[in-house]
């Protein structure tokens, strides 16, 4: 992608750099309040598609695509090690992923690759705060200040980083299929009566196939700030609707994390990935009631990537000395997160519980 691909829009009232507003699902200008409107990039649409990238010469230049189209300011938290990028000039001053305010500028790597595409916010700041809100409300035993962390300004809209992949796979398989049947055995039971039973063995056969398999938008996070075992807990997001190019606008005053899981990496962890689900379709073409050796010879052809942004609210807050983060899918309102257990509540819930089982066994008792 050249610079000229990296598409602007000013406000087209006072030329003012427009903004993403979530609640108004629009691109709105934050001096006259203009709202200028948007729709996402349809598939079909030359020009704003979202373009798939060849993953092996990306892998072997990585000059190509290097333009975030905005002057842009990285900084990184020394305690989670979350890197944040901000192409609207602000200054942040605790890291928006741990709370930390020990944070250092980043030296911008010349090599980061850009973001193709993103998935625009669409849940508002006030739509998730009712979210966990209500979320809270399900957490019996979380102590109260968790609701106040909810609520006040701790909460973040966050651009994650994601890369996406795309291939072809035909596989060749071979493996022993094996069929039941059953004998009628006899034996002596312990008594000395002769007895029969059916006894099941297996006739093995050798068998092979092929497969051929299309892997569209395999998701594999970038991240290095937030949890993963909470992410895996909000997603799926989607990649087929809404999905806009990447343009300064849709960032600007949202804090943009920058990837720590680079390409080539997770290009391997993506392979990893079809390898074990190709694994999985061909063991599922195996004839018979069992096998056994089941080899695999997977070829990837046209494999490509996106590197793409998803939206996430996060807070982060500690409680005594540990951290906590609950996370928010910015798309679907999905909610994960840890939170520490009030001792208190839980000695009166026990109480409680205590007090009513001898109410019980007083009535039980004096009957
Ligand atoms: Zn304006
Ligand atoms: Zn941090």
């Amino acid at each position: 992608m050249s610079n000229a691909t990296v598409a602007k829009h000013p406000c087209p009232e006072c030329g003012g750099d427009l903004q993403w507003n979530a609640a108004k699902q629009a691109l709105v200008c934050p001096y006259c309040g203009t709202v200028a409107k948007w729709t996402p990039a349809q598939p079909a649409d030359p020009g704003t598609a979202v373009v798939e990238q060849d993953l092996e010469q990306a892998l072997r230049d990585p000059a190509v695509n290097r333009d975030w189209g905005e002057q842009r300011r990285e900084i990184q938290c020394q305690s989670c090690h979350a890197i944040s990028v901000f192409v609207d000039g602000r200054v942040a001053q605790r890291c928006d992923f741990c709370g930390s305010p020990s944070i250092i500028a980043h030296e911008s790597q010349k090599d980061a690759i850009t973001p193709q595409s993103l998935l625009p916010f669409k849940i508002s700041d006030g739509q998730v705060r009712d979210l966990i809100r209500k979320w809270y409300g399900s957490r019996w035993f979380a102590p109260d200040k968790l609701k106040r962390a909810a609520l006040t300004d701790t909460l973040h809209g966050i651009y994650l980083p994601y890369w996406t992949f795309d291939a072809h796979v035909s596989a060749r398989w071979t493996a022993e299929a094996g069929y039941y049947y059953y004998e009628t055995e006899t034996y002596r039971d312990a008594q000395g009566n002769t007895q029969r039973r059916q006894v099941r063995h297996t006739r093995w056969q050798s068998a092979s196939g092929q497969l051929a398999h299309f892997f569209d938008d395999e998701l594999v996070p970038g991240t290095g700030g937030v949890d993963s075992g909470l992410l895996a807990g909000v997603e799926p997001f989607p990649t087929t609707t809404d999905l806009t190019a990447y343009s300064p606008e849709f960032v600007r005053g949202w804090t943009v994390e920058r990837y720590q899981i680079d390409l080539r990496k997770a290009s391997e962890l993506n392979r990893a990935d079809m390898d074990r689900q190709v694994y999985q379709l061909c063991s599922q073409q195996v004839p018979g009631d069992t096998q056994r050796n089941l080899q695999v010879n997977a070829a990837y052809q046209g494999r490509t990537f996106k590197h793409v942004l998803m939206p996430v609210w996060l807070v982060s807050y500690t409680y005594g000395s540990r951290r906590f983060q609950i996370v928010a899918n910015g798309y679907t309102g999905k909610i994960a997160g840890k939170h520490p257990y009030s001792w208190v509540k839980i000695f009166f819930a026990v109480l409680a519980a205590l007090i009513a089982a001898g109410i019980v066994l007083y009535f039980i008792d004096s009957q």
